[in-house]
């Protein structure tokens, strides 16, 4: 199943494939399993819903590797519409934002000052703003960037993926600047160079890496762990952590995807742990959706499955 992981990776950065896939009423469609919406007014009644059920949000304005600095402010802006939209509307939301869709490809400048923007905004809603991690070519000028941020705000946060073989130290790092981190296992089509090749390695390290961040400082330092999986056995390992090591609730959430192990989302939230849900929302939905197909082959077969319906 490998091949079929590499093959969905290969085709989310396809331009012909996107134009082909999402001119396709269809897969519009299925795509919608995993995406709020094509308009924010769509996404918001979907985080209505969440919120009704405990789980707190954090929106992702889909889009990313923009080529054009008029695309790059065009996204900034939905940013700041989705900021506005979430403190007038009242719902418990925050943003996630990628970095190549605010410029970072086209001027690293550019990329800053819309991210300082975006968070100015949040900071004066009582927000808060994530950027996300893409793949390895750009992990150390986003971590620059983040920490170039951090100097002015206190309400932005980073991504950590467990696949890299660098991420302990960046994670170190981190953890002494008190750092408000999501740990994730990686999504992206990584060299053996850069990333654990097997999934075992992958899981063994993401373990590693939240004790280290979870335990530090007996479980009471300043920094925050969001942690983004959907793996019931880290799921039940770190709360078995959090308990013994008694880590403050401030210190840590649950994070997973819309559409994805809903019911593990509801049962957490149920049982009184913080639980944030990704939304993304917007047209720019074609490589997100294949990267959630690489993740899962029965996905493939559900993709399948509709087009015989
Ligand atoms: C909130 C959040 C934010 C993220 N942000 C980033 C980011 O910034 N950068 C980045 O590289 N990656 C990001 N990811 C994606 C992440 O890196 C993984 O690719 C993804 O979460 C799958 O890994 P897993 O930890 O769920 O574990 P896995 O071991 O892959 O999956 C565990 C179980 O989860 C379920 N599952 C996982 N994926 C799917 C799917 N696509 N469809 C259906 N079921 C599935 C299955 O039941 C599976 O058995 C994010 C993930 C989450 C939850």
């Amino acid at each position: 199943m490998n091949l079929l992981h590499d093959f969905f990776l290969a085709l989310s950065t396809n331009a012909r494939m996107r134009q082909i896939v999402t001119t396709f009423p269809l897969s519009r469609r299925v795509a919608r399993r995993f995406i709020a919406g094509e308009t924010l007014e769509e996404a918001i009644a979907v985080v209505e819903k969440l919120n009704r059920q405990n789980l707190t949000v954090t929106f992702d304005v889909l889009g990313e590797s923009v080529t054009t600095e008029a695309a790059a402010r065009a996204a900034k802006d939905e940013y700041l519409r989705a900021l506005d939209a979430i403190a007038a509307r009242r719902v418990q939301s925050h943003v996630s934002v990628k970095l190549t869709q605010m410029g970072l490809d086209l001027s690293p400048d550019l990329c800053l000052e819309n991210m300082r923007q975006i968070a100015a905004k949040a900071r004066a809603l009582g927000s808060f703003a994530r950027i996300d991690m893409e793949d390895s070519q750009h992990t150390h000028a986003t971590l620059n960037i983040y920490k170039t941020l951090r100097e002015e705000f206190s309400n932005v946060g980073i991504v950590i993926q467990a696949y890299l073989y660098r991420s302990e130290a960046d994670l170190r790092a981190l953890l002494e600047m008190n750092a408000n981190v999501r740990l994730c296992k990686g999504a992206y089509k990584e060299s053996a160079d850069a990333a654990f090749p097997e999934k075992r390695a992958v899981d063994a390290n993401y373990h590693r890496l939240a004790q280290m961040f979870l335990g530090a400082n007996g479980g009471h330092s300043g920094a925050h762990l969001a942690l983004a999986t959907h793996d019931e056995k880290i799921i039940a390992w770190a709360k078995e952590f959090i308990a013994q090591n008694h880590v403050a609730r401030e210190r840590y959430e649950f994070q997973m995807l819309y559409g994805i192990r809903s019911d593990l989302q509801r049962r957490l939230a149920a049982d009184g742990y913080p639980v944030r849900v990704y939304v993304p929302y917007g047209t720019h939905w074609f490589p997100y959706f294949m990267r959630r197909l690489a993740e899962r082959p029965a996905n493939v077969v559900f993709l399948v499955g509709n087009l015989f319906r």
